[in-house]
């Protein structure tokens, strides 16, 4: 079976990240570009605007540095990127590092502080759930292409 992926958007070089900037990233950028992968972007589907107040993991739930609880809407868009890489039968995914979204092995501590702590971003958790194999673009999968 070729593999399809689901990726981050912002690694795909568009701006959705809090600070309205991407984190493009050449090899998932060849691959949307080569129709093998689909962007999506948990927190824009949640409603979620650019730029936006960054949020950190913190006991199981998402607060912004503000302190707002965001936890629902993080759900909620993680459930619709969920749809969509279910949709298209994706079966890997190439995510953003340190996200509370898309965040695979660590994420920030909730001090927004730089540290880091053992988790994974809500979005990623629901594909791990769905045998969805998760990369980030810091360990990309061998023979990507
Ligand atoms: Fe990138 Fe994921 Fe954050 Fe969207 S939610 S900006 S795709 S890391």
């Amino acid at each position: 079976m070729k593999n399809k992926f689901i990726v981050s958007a912002c690694l795909a070089g568009i701006h959705c990240r809090y600070n309205r900037k991407a984190s493009p990233c050449k090899q998932v950028i060849d691959l949307v570009n080569q129709g093998k992968a689909i962007t999506v972007c948990p927190e824009i589907l949640g409603g979620m605007t650019t730029p936006r107040e960054p949020a950190e993991c913190n006991n199981n739930k998402i607060i912004t540095k503000s302190g707002e609880d965001l936890t629902n809407q993080f759900i909620d868009g993680a459930k619709e990127a969920l749809i969509v890489a279910k949709t298209r039968k994706c079966n890997m995914a190439i995510l953003k590092s340190k996200s509370p979204s898309c965040g695979y092995g660590e994420v920030y501590d909730g001090t927004f502080s730089g540290k880091l702590i053992p988790g994974n971003g809500v979005f990623t958790n629901l594909l791990l759930k769905e045998k969805i194999k998760v990369f980030t673009e810091n360990e990309l999968p061998k023979n990507i292409y």
